[in-house]
């Protein structure tokens, strides 16, 4: 039988059986598991063709939008922290370097809290979740989803009919593939392996001319390229013939397996798209052809060509921190963090640790303002931060301001003491400057107690005579000829024979 026979063969089994592929579709953990429809393999041949067509390639990068959405649990746990996006889109550029794109994150990070897309299952996504995914989808980008994690053990998948990724945070960062092959599928690529995503290849049989998928036939690649590389496959001559679903032994392929004609395969270990991308052991990257194929389908997506740029900002200034000073120590549980703007940055992220290396973070807060203020930090404790600056079209140009430190003191049982031994407190205590009022709590009713504000040189501020102090709480007015700056101050409390120095701090 001619191949041109079996080549007919393979579409009619398309079109009577696309819709049985899903069902088919065996799982496995660590692997992507893209579904193949026959309009997928339309648009790849059409892509193929359409690279023919496009001159001038070799001069003009264009920059792909990428909307990312950050999904937690229902109470906004457990999401991915953006740098690690940041980190995985400079891996991405990397990985794309032969092609002529390039990516960008485009728009906010979109935040969903939602168990049911944290949770989510594939190839069965369900009608719920799907209906979710459709709707948070933002037009003019390719739209990334990452999740806790997907309960078939995958690591990821693109959804032809949704066109989205889907990824578990725990498989996306600077040293992952995966984001990169299902982009890779997003651009209309087959594994290169395609067609064996169910069958195991088996050396010791002999190999057959074609091989199912469900009930789809697929053409065996022979390794001559004279042959089938155009019809069989991926449907690329640049990607060897490559059979193998699962290769655990190292990272160079060495299983005996055979073409048709019982010649040795000798397949490129290193191409994103097959599976031994997994093993971590080359420098990933694409064929020739695959490239061109990425390149003619973004081409073709008129809402990712809408949104494209062409430059990318650098970052070039270093980070100054303006507040707080390094080192001070502080009685005060709310800090404000501010920093001069870089130029070209257009995101910052705050970072806030207990941990001089920053293992774990008390405060890890997304910024496009320069200045952001912490509150009910913990007392008695030593922190550090640093400030990231970044920007959207330039994910790998990212720079960290030096690390700061300060101190809280243990400052609630002052109160407690103070309290407790004077019969008076005053709060909230730091006090904001330019504050109309604070409150004292008193132990004992004082009728007629001389109150007087002094600051730390002992000049009187403000006199408020004759007060008469409750048991509990009173609120002490502070006229706005007599507003606080910023600086310690003293309270002195007089009554009969009670006479009281209470200190406090306006920030
Ligand atoms: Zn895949």
């Amino acid at each position: 039988m001619n191949l041109k026979y079996f080549y007919i063969a393979l579409i009619q089994l398309c079109v009577v059986s696309s819709f049985h592929t899903a069902s088919a579709q065996q799982l496995r953990g660590l692997e992507c598991n893209t579904l193949v429809f026959e309009k997928d393999i339309a648009r790849l041949l059409e892509n193929k063709k359409n690279t023919k067509t496009i001159t001038n390639r070799t001069n003009t990068i264009d920059f792909v939008p990428l909307q990312f959405h950050i999904i937690g649990n229902i109470i906004g746990n457990t999401q991915v922290i953006e740098n690690i996006i940041f980190d995985a889109v400079c891996k991405l550029n990397s990985d794309y370097s032969k092609t002529n794109i390039q990516f960008y994150i485009f728009d906010k990070f979109n935040y969903i809290n939602n168990n049911l897309l944290n949770n989510i299952t594939f190839p069965y996504i369900s009608p719920e979740a799907a209906s979710v995914l459709s709707l948070t989808k933002k037009e003019g980008a390719i739209n990334i989803f990452i999740g806790k994690n997907l309960t078939s053990g995958s690591s990821a998948f693109y959804d032809p009919n949704l066109d989205l990724i889907y990824i578990d945070k725990n498989f996306i960062g600077a040293d992952d593939i995966i984001l990169s092959h299902e982009i890779g599928h997003y651009f209309g690529l087959l594994h290169t392996f395609s067609g064996w995503e169910e069958t195991v290849y088996n050396p010791n049989l002999p190999t057959p001319l074609f091989v199912y998928r469900g009930s789809t036939a697929y053409f065996v690649e022979f390794v001559d390229r004279n042959k089938n590389c155009e019809t069989a496959g991926d449907f690329l001559c640049g990607t060897p013939a490559d059979y193998i679903l699962y290769w655990g032994s190292g990272c160079h392929y060495n299983g005996g397996g055979v073409d048709p004609d019982g010649v040795y395969i000798n397949p490129d270990e290193s191409n994103i798209m097959g599976y031994y991308s997994f093993a971590g052991c080359y420098d990933y990257g694409f064929s020739d052809d695959q490239a061109e194929v990425i390149y003619a389908d973004f081409l073709s997506r008129e809402d990712l060509v809408q949104n494209k740029l062409r430059i990318q900002e650098q970052i070039s200034d270093t980070l100054t921190l303006t507040s707080p000073l390094s080192g001070i120590e502080t009685i005060y549980t709310d800090v404000t963090f501010k920093w001069e703007a870089v130029e070209n940055a257009t995101t910052y992220i705050l970072e806030l640790s207990l941990s001089p290396n920053f293992s774990e973070f008390e405060k890890y807060i997304l910024l496009h303002e320069l200045e952001y203020t912490a509150y009910f930090l913990k007392n008695d404790s030593q922190y550090y931060w640093r400030i990231l600056a970044m920007n959207e079209t330039n994910p790998c140009d990212r720079k960290f301001s030096e690390i700061r430190t300060f101190n809280t003191v243990d400052y609630a049982s002052d109160i407690d003491e103070i309290y407790h031994s004077s019969g008076f407190s005053i709060f909230p205590n730091p006090l904001k400057s330019f504050s109309k009022n604070f409150f004292l709590n008193s132990k004992n009713n004082y009728l007629g107690a001389d109150l007087k504000i002094y600051n730390l040189h002992g000049m009187e501020i403000h006199s408020l005579n004759q007060q008469h102090l409750t048991e509990g709480i009173n609120e002490i007015s502070i006229p706005e000829i007599n507003i606080l700056s910023p600086g310690i101050y003293f309270l002195s409390i007089n009554h009969n024979r009670t006479k009281k120095m209470l200190k406090f701090i306006v920030i």
